[in-house]
């Protein structure tokens, strides 16, 4: 979830993240990082690899010194850094491990100035800025680190600029200034792009969160349309999708499809004489025993009205699903409520009518419903707490208390 006050004060006030949310959008910005050092770091190593080639005519008393700090020192922690810093997982060190590669960098300049003594070293002085511009515009340091490398590389620079005497004052207050005003220039640069990505991270957040609430919302609606608020077994309309669907399978397959309807004996009496929340307890628990018999993911158990409810049993026949229903009536029972107002049994009871079929085509799906509600008929009729089945009578499971 977005946080609330984030959303109404990014634009205007705060632009800071929440804790979690901070660490989060640094992990990304870590991961985009990864991928600019990884792209830019041999740039870095080229443009500051061709700068060796001026060693020779600007500091020519040191070159072999400059060359050594270039190629044996600056360049190979730039590759490392280059292709390692994936590899370090701990943000902080990750930090120090970037902006120290910018300072030593850009460090090395004033050092190579410093063991020469040709009038052209005082010139170095521009190298220190461009290492500084790639930190904070290329490789685009996070804010703070940016700032911390910038005022120690400037630093350098300003003792650089009071030590050497090589070019009038004036000129090095006039060059002082330039750099200043560039490193300012492009930390503005980097804090803008901070800002920016903060902006782009938190629309990308909001994005995220709505399309969760979308699908948890789609997910609740399948959920509201085929499910029944009691007792959450399936609904009526559920049933009729399913009835449709298994009837049509079973025509087209040439299987058995079986119906149990059930009905809760003398129910009216019991929310009578217990209250209608307890008759509302009983149904919830009724629907799990009943549910709780069947075992196959095509079986199915669904509210079918009132105290009703009714199992749909697919490549399932006449004499199983009547031994189902056994199991589902003694579960009932199981349940041990009392009921001293039944005329069936002093606890809570149910009747079972049962028929299968196995369609032909001129059938429709309403006779198995008609054929089950007669069979339940009959076993209400029987003196209820039982199972009848419409089917031959070698397969007739018949009443058990
Ligand atoms: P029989 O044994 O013949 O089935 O008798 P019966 O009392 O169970 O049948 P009848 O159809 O007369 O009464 C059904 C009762 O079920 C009436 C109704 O108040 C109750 N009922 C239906 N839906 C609910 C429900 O969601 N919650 C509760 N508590 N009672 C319900
Ligand atoms: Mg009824
Ligand atoms: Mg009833």
């Amino acid at each position: 979830m977005l946080h609330p006050e984030l959303e109404q004060s990014f634009w205007t006030r705060r632009k800071k993240f929440p804790a979690a949310m901070e660490q989060a959008f640094q992990a990304e910005m870590d991961r985009l990082r990864d991928l600019r050092v990884r792209r830019t770091g041999l740039v870095a190593v080229v443009l500051y690899a061709a700068f060796a080639v001026t060693d020779r005519v600007m500091v020519p008393d040191v070159y072999q010194q400059a060359l050594a700090i270039r190629f044996l020192l600056v360049i190979p922690l730039l590759l490392l850094a280059t292709f390692g810093i994936a590899h370090v997982k701990k943000p902080l060190l990750r930090e120090i491990l970037l902006s120290s590669v910018v300072v030593i960098t850009g460090a090395s300049l004033p050092w190579i100035f410093s063991l020469s003594h040709h009038p052209n070293a005082a010139y170095y002085e521009t190298g220190i800025t461009l290492v500084i511009l790639f930190g904070n515009i290329v490789l685009n340091l996070r804010f703070r680190d940016a700032v911390v490398s910038s005022v120690i590389l400037m630093g350098a620079y300003a003792v650089f600029l009071c030590v050497q005497h090589k070019l009038p004052p004036e000129v090095r207050l006039n060059n002082g200034l330039f750099s200043f005003a560039l490193v300012v220039i492009s930390l503005i640069a980097n804090f803008r792009t901070d800002q920016d990505q903060r902006r782009a991270y938190l629309a990308r957040s909001r994005e995220r969160a709505r399309n969760a609430e979308l699908s948890h919302a789609v997910e609740l609606l399948g959920k509201l349309s085929s499910e029944d608020a009691l007792t959450q077994v399936a609904n009526r309309r559920e049933f009729d999708r399913r009835l449709d669907l298994e009837w049509a399978r079973a025509k087209r397959e040439g299987q058995f499809l079986a119906l149990i309807l059930i009905d809760v004996d003398c129910f009216k009496a019991y929310n009578d004489h217990y209250g209608h929340p307890a008759g509302d307890a009983c149904l919830r628990g009724i629907a799990g025993r009943l549910a709780s018999v069947l075992k196959r993911s095509s079986d199915l158990v669904a509210r079918f009205g009132g105290e009703e409810f009714v199992a749909l049993l697919p490549a399932t026949g006449a004499g199983e699903a009547a031994a189902l229903a056994e199991r589902m009536r003694l579960a009932v029972r199981e349940l041990n409520l009392p009921h001293a107002a039944s005329t069936a049994a002093p606890i809570v009871t149910a009747s079972f009518g049962v028929y299968a079929v196995q369609p032909v085509d001129d059938e429709q799906a309403s006779t198995l419903l008609d054929k089950a509600d007669a069979a339940l008929y009959r076993a209400k009729q029987g003196g209820r707490d039982r199972v009848v089945a419409d089917m031959p009578p070698e397969y007739q499971a018949g009443a058990t208390q």
